[in-house]
């Protein structure tokens, strides 16, 4: 190891990724890490939109979109949130974990709830309901 590498990223369960690259792919949470592999849950993906799992190798999982070079990186995933506490939930459209009392929708699974924030920018977008 030279001294410019930093600690090993590690990669976790909860962790959301997003493509490095804008209309790269769609955004992830880890399920499991397994070996060089991570298990992964796409809340609106699949034929029906309501949810799919996948594998993708780890080494396409990043801690940032740049290089250590500050390159930007053009394949694979960068790290988008992770929870702070267990009591967190997961919001499908941001895809970021927040705090219960951030949520405006709390629905069971992965990324079905909504985050206030993007509620609103729903409401605004489609009109409330
Ligand atoms: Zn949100």
């Amino acid at each position: 190891m030279t001294a410019t590498e930093t600690a090993p990223f590690e990669i976790q369960p909860r962790q959301t990724y997003t493509p490095c690259r804008e209309g790269g792919g769609r955004r992830f949470v880890v399920v499991k890490v397994d070996g060089d592999r991570a298990e992964v849950w796409d809340p609106f993906g699949g034929p029906r939109g309501l949810g799919s799992s996948r594998w993708v190798a780890v080494r396409n999982l990043h801690a940032s979109g740049t290089t250590q070079h500050g390159r930007q990186r053009r394949t694979g995933y960068r790290l988008l949130s992770q929870p702070t506490s267990k009591w967190q939930e997961l919001c499908g459209s941001c895809m970021r974990w927040h705090d219960e009392d951030d949520m405006a929708v709390i629905a069971h699974g992965w990324g079905h709830s909504t985050c206030k924030p993007c509620k609103a920018a729903n409401d605004k977008r489609y009109g409330a309901q």
